[in-house]
């Protein structure tokens, strides 16, 4: 009774934003949690300039239907998914992830909400919760299940903690360095050996 948990972005499919500002030229858009530090500033400041750009949900949901999931996704997501029951945790949208998921084959996926108007422009968004990637972790393992989850960042460390084993897939060195107790991946066939090997341990 083993499931993996897999963050989104940097895992499966590039950061979603990065890209999105890549695509449309927004050089706004490019800015992070580390450059402002309050994500609810941060998605203020998105969502006010994605209005200005009078770029609603369905304009945006076709530029990130150019996006790809990273090379290899769909076939590591496949083989994961035939040997066990896989979940992705992620901080992004329903509305913005949906075209990447259709790419992986819709894997079951728990993150947040956009709040849209009758015209597709986007009033706002909702955080089901917060730390919700932990609180996952948690709750499948009271069901009794053996977790073992991978992520890529620092918003990924405390479900790596809440899990059986953490594994850390193509993360910045400085993310690796804070947090030496997870092994570290850097390719799908890496991770997947990662992943067997944390649930043989449990
Ligand atoms: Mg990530």
């Amino acid at each position: 009774m083993n499931i993996v948990c897999l963050d989104l972005e940097g895992v499966l499919v590039p950061e979603i934003w990065i890209d999105f500002a890549a695509l449309t030229g927004i050089d706004a858009l490019k800015a992070t949690t580390r450059d402002i530090a309050d994500y609810d500033e941060l998605m203020r400041m998105r969502l006010d300039t994605l209005a200005a750009h009078g770029l609603g949900l369905p304009d945006i949901q076709a530029v990130i239907d150019r996006m790809e999931p990273l090379p290899g996704a769909r076939a590591f997501l496949d083989d994961l998914r035939s040997r066990y029951q896989v979940i992705i945790l992620s901080d992004t949208f329903y509305e913005f992830a949906r075209p990447l998921m259709r790419q992986l084959n819709w894997p079951t996926l728990f993150c947040h909400q956009l709040e849209t108007d009758g015209n597709g422009d986007i009033t706002g968004y909702r955080l089901r919760m917060r730390d919700h990637k932990r609180a996952a972790v948690e709750a499948l393992r009271g069901l009794n299940f053996a977790v073992v989850a991978a992520g890529d960042s620092f918003n990924d460390t405390s479900m790596l903690a809440a899990a059986g084993q953490g594994i850390f897939f193509s993360a910045p060195a400085n993310v690796t360095a804070a947090f030496p107790q997870f092994p570290v991946t850097d390719s799908y066939p890496a991770l997947t050996a990662a992943i067997d090997s944390g649930f043989a341990a449990q």
